[in-house]
C-alpha cells in the first residue's frame, strides 16, 4: 500500500518536472531525436548553437538551427516520413515539412531559388529535388532539396534553417543535430569497407 503511494508521488513529481520544460519533449520520445540523420550532405557544412538567439534587431528569437553550407548542397530527410507541406512564402522562401508521425515534424527552410547568373530565377525546380506532393513518402537520407537563401534570407550566406517541431512546437535540438553531424563525419571519413584498412 505504502509503496504504491510513494510511486504515485514520484509520478506526480516527474509529470511536474516535464511540464516545467516546454521546449523539451517527453523523455520517451528522445528515441526519435537520437536516430535523426544530419540534414545537409556536405562535409563543409557548419553550425553553432543559435537556438533562441536574438534576431531582427532583437525583436524575435531564433527558433531553429541554421546550417551553413555551399549553395546547392543536398538537403536530406532526417528520418522516414510523409511530405506534409511544400510551399513558398516571402519569409521562409521555399520550404518543405516532413511529418514523422507521433507528433514529430521536421522543417527545411530557405531552399535555393537561384540559377547561376540570374538570382531568384530558379524557382521551385531549383529548390526541391522533385515535384513533391503532400503525402509523398520519403526515406531517411533521401535528397529532398537544396541549400539556398530564399525568402527573408536573401542576402545572407546560403544556409538551411532547420527545425524539428514536437506537437507544433519548435524544439531545442542542438545536441541531437551535433551528434548526427559527428555520425555523418564518421561516415565520410571511414566509409564502409575501408574502416578495417585504416585502423592499425
Ligand atoms: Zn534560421
Amino acid at each position: 500500500m505504502r509503496k504504491s503511494k510513494k510511486l504515485s508521488i514520484l509520478t506526480l513529481i516527474t509529470l511536474f518536472l516535464v511540464s516545467m520544460t516546454p521546449d523539451r519533449a517527453e523523455a520517451k520520445h528522445y528515441e526519435f531525436l537520437n536516430q535523426i540523420r544530419f540534414p545537409v550532405d556536405h562535409i563543409k557544412a557548419h553550425f553553432y548553437d543559435d537556438w533562441k538567439e536574438k534576431r531582427g534587431n532583437g525583436n524575435r528569437l531564433h527558433l531553429g538551427l541554421d546550417v551553413r553550407a555551399p549553395k546547392g548542397s543536398k538537403i536530406v530527410a532526417i528520418a522516414d516520413g510523409e511530405v506534409n507541406t511544400v510551399s513558398y512564402n516571402p519569409l521562409s522562401g521555399y520550404y518543405i515539412a516532413i511529418d514523422h508521425k507521433n507528433g514529430w515534424m521536421s522543417l527545411y527552410v530557405h531552399l535555393d531559388d537561384d540559377v547561376i547568373g540570374n538570382d531568384n530565377a530558379g524557382g521551385k525546380s531549383a529548390a526541391f529535388a522533385k515535384d513533391f506532393k503532400k503525402g509523398d513518402f520519403v526515406r531517411q537520407g533521401e535528397v529532398i532539396g537544396f541549400v539556398g537563401n530564399s525568402g527573408n534570407a536573401e542576402g545572407t550566406v546560403p544556409h538551411l534553417h532547420f527545425e524539428i517541431q514536437y506537437l507544433g512546437t519548435s524544439q531545442d535540438i542542438y545536441e541531437y543535430v551535433l551528434q548526427s553531424w559527428k555520425n555523418y563525419q564518421k561516415g565520410k571519413l571511414f566509409p564502409k569497407n575501408t574502416m578495417t584498412l585504416l585502423i592499425y
